[in-house]
């Protein structure tokens, strides 16, 4: 492609500033909580988000529909656009998530969360960053590269889902499930939801997760008798220091993920007897594990239960091992995929700097799509403030962003 028609896409998107106001400005105020976050779903943003997408002439589009009884009008919707390329396939596909999370503590933000507020480079409010900057970039690139008359050589997507801050039954999991044909193994899905303030990290693998519940029944009694009963916080602490072997058992090291091996933390433990002088008959706590890829999630499960029942022989108690969540990475992206390659070569173009592909500690909605066999790279410039009062994102992040979609969208660099 002539350069210089990339240096007309890059002016129009750097002329930005106002159009990413006001987009930001009428997301923030359409707040899209899914049930288990005490809101109704996606609709007024996913109607304005489909408005905005009209107006772009897509060849294909289509709001699916994910059914949920509890959210407005029984359903959560989640929408796919499409545009013909010069060639047929393949199509590369940006997708972000329209679902916020609750502003939480009202008195930790200094002003309505819903409504944004605008200070030079920063925009504040709930959901400009996680995950609006997504939106707003990936859209904005390709209307730049529409309002300039240009046609991509490969076919674009724009995806925006529901429920990916409530694990994505009604998101992009339904999608996959009822539109999987929608995709194809040779596209290119990047998904802006994820990434540090450089803008050099690609995601493409994540770790298993893996929340373990164990509870510890003994036999409650009277502090000073303790003979009379079986004190289950002994057990609970023997368990806890024993599944520390865990991490030489299951001690690989692997350096495309920060941390680089898997980890077996300790976390949550339930309150047992409220007063200083009963003996504990029950004690709850939960082990959060995230493993590497290397590792089945059955093997570590098995190794935790056997651990369990020795303690339990040993002290006279019972305990049982439940899995509270469960999510298995596998087909993590190669390094070297034809999708991080693209985006490589793009960041390389704006911003002048490497980057790197990395593996995270798992929960992004890229494992949906690695689960069904299609390569996605989660990426995107950020501040560190999802999810935090005061969430903001930069406008000058925005706009690299967008030029660095654009650049995907109109394959200056070939695919792979
Ligand atoms: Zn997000």
């Amino acid at each position: 492609m002539d350069m210089s028609i990339l240096e007309n896409v890059f002016q129009r998107i750097e002329g930005y500033r106002d159009e990413i106001i006001q987009f930001q400005a009428e997301l923030t105020s359409r707040t899209a909580l899914g049930p288990e976050n005490g809101g109704t779903g996606e609709h007024d943003k996913a109607k304005y988000l489909m408005e905005k997408l009209e107006v772009l002439n897509p060849d294909f589009l289509e709001e699916i529909r994910a059914p949920d009884e509890r959210a407005t009008d029984g359903y959560r919707p989640n929408l796919v656009a499409r545009w013909h390329g010069e060639e047929a396939g393949p199509t590369i596909w940006a997708l972000s998530h329209m679902d916020i999370v609750p502003p939480g503590d009202l008195t930790l933000w200094e002003g309505d969360p819903y409504k944004i507020k605008v200070e030079d480079d920063r925009i504040t409010g709930r959901g400009v960053l996680d995950d609006q900057a997504g939106i707003v970039s990936s859209y904005l690139a390709f209307e730049a590269v529409r309002a300039l008359g240009l046609k991509p050589k490969r076919p674009v997507g724009l995806v925006f889902v529901a429920d990916e801050e409530t694990g994505s039954k009604f998101g992009l999991d339904y999608v996959l499930e009822r539109r999987g044909d929608l995709f194809d193994p040779k596209d290119l899905i990047y998904v802006p939801d994820a990434g540090n303030a450089e803008g050099t990290m690609i995601e493409v693998a994540e770790k298993s997760m893996l929340w373990l519940k164990f509870t510890v029944t003994g036999k409650q009694c009277h502090g000073s008798t303790p003979g009379k009963g079986r004190n289950s916080l002994y057990g609970a602490a023997r368990l806890i220091v024993a599944l520390e072997k865990l991490k030489e058992e299951f001690g690989l090291v692997d350096m495309l993920f920060s941390p680089p091996m898997s980890t077996f933390e300790p976390t949550k433990m339930e309150a047992n007897v409220p007063n200083i002088n009963t003996i504990p008959g029950r004690d709850v706590f939960y082990v959060d594990c995230r493993i590497l890829p290397q590792y089945k999630v059955d093997d570590i499960l098995q190794d935790a239960k056997s651990r369990a029942d020795e303690v339990a022989a040993e002290l006279g108690l019972s305990i049982l091992v439940e899995p509270v969540y469960r999510q298995d990475a596998i087909n993590p992206t190669a390094a070297d995929a034809p999708v991080v390659r693209a985006l490589s070569r793009a960041i390389k173009c704006v911003k002048g700097v490497e980057a790197t592909p990395m593996g995270i500690g798992g929960g992004t909605v890229a494992a949906f799509f690695r689960k069904a066999g299609l390569p996605a790279a989660v990426w995107m410039t950020m501040p560190d403030t999802a999810h935090q009062p005061n969430e903001y994102c930069l406008i000058s992040n925005i706009i690299e962003d967008a030029k660095i979609f654009a650049c995907l969208f109109l394959d200056e660099y070939g695919i792979g």
